[in-house]
């Protein structure tokens, strides 16, 4: 089944997206659509606009035309005043629908690792304490860390600290978990427990997209890879396509033999 055709309705549906910071075009046109399940990586060399394109799906950051539609519903906003319109309460409600993980843990120091999933919960979800401590026990025993719910960010590696990001953004109940650069601030042996998070949660049927630099994994747990240049979307399509050596994309080739 193509998950790309245009009759089935996308989870995630980016068309033309384009946006400038000053006179520096960063997003040209960028076109991306991932159905319910799919898992999308997408690579590219520092500067061509990873970050910038998952930002604008997350509400951080606004763009200058096209539209990006989360279960068929307008939710990116353009330059238009839309976010002087809505509430801050209402945009963390509205990026709780998109999930984001970054690079850096940027969990809450002094809240422990049960306290920093329990936060949004409370106060974005207007669940009860209780209600929140027993979700934030059932995603921290899914990443692992059921023993560490009470230690602080601080008390905890890396990776672990890390894999509490990750069971705060699935917690909120996210259509879509963004990914970003997830495992680049990690010493090598943390990686790996990190990315069997993610897998797990793609064997689950989560939706993400995910920016990583990570080729190996891209290659087993993506459903398809972008590969952006310039702002612009250069290559799309199944790993063993994107990632083949001999591809006819010259850009491609370039990148990936930094990977070899
Ligand atoms: P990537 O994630 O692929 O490394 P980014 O999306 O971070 O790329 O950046 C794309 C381009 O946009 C870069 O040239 C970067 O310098 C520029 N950029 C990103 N954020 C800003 C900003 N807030 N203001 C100005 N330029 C920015």
């Amino acid at each position: 089944m193509s998950t790309s055709s245009t009759n089935i309705p996308a989870l995630l549906d980016v068309t033309d997206v384009s946006k400038s910071f000053g006179t520096v075009q960063v997003l040209r046109s960028v076109s991306l659509r991932v159905a319910r399940g799919e898992v999308v990586t997408v690579i590219g060399p520092s500067g061509s606009g990873k970050t910038t394109l998952l930002r604008c799906v997350n509400f951080l950051e606004s763009y200058d035309s096209g539209s990006i539609r989360i279960d068929g519903k307008e939710v990116g906003f353009r330059e238009t005043g839309a976010r002087q319109r809505r509430g801050e309460r209402d945009l963390a409600a509205m990026r709780a629908e998109t999930g984001m993980v970054f690079q850096s843990f940027n969990l809450f120091p002094h809240l422990t690792a049960a306290g920093n999933i329990m936060l949004g919960l409370t106060k974005v979800r207007g669940k009860s304490r209780a209600e929140a401590r027993t979700i934030a026990d059932h995603w921290l025993g899914r990443v692992g860390l059921a023993h560490k719910a009470d230690s602080l960010p601080a008390e905890l590696s890396g990776g672990q600290q890390q894999r509490v990001g990750i069971a705060r953004a699935v917690a909120m109940g996210p259509k879509i978990l963004l990914l970003d650069e997830i495992t680049s601030a990690l010493d090598p042996e943390l990686v790996g427990e990190v990315l069997e998070v993610v897998r797990s949660l793609a064997e689950d049927g989560m939706t993400m997209v995910m920016v990583t630099h990570e080729m190996a994994f891209a290659r087993d747990a993506s459903s398809r890879i972008i590969f952006m240049a310039d702002g612009g979307v250069s290559a799309a399509g199944p790993p063993s396509e994107i990632l083949a050596a001999d591809t006819d994309n010259e850009r491609l080739r370039t990148f990936l033999a930094r990977f070899r």
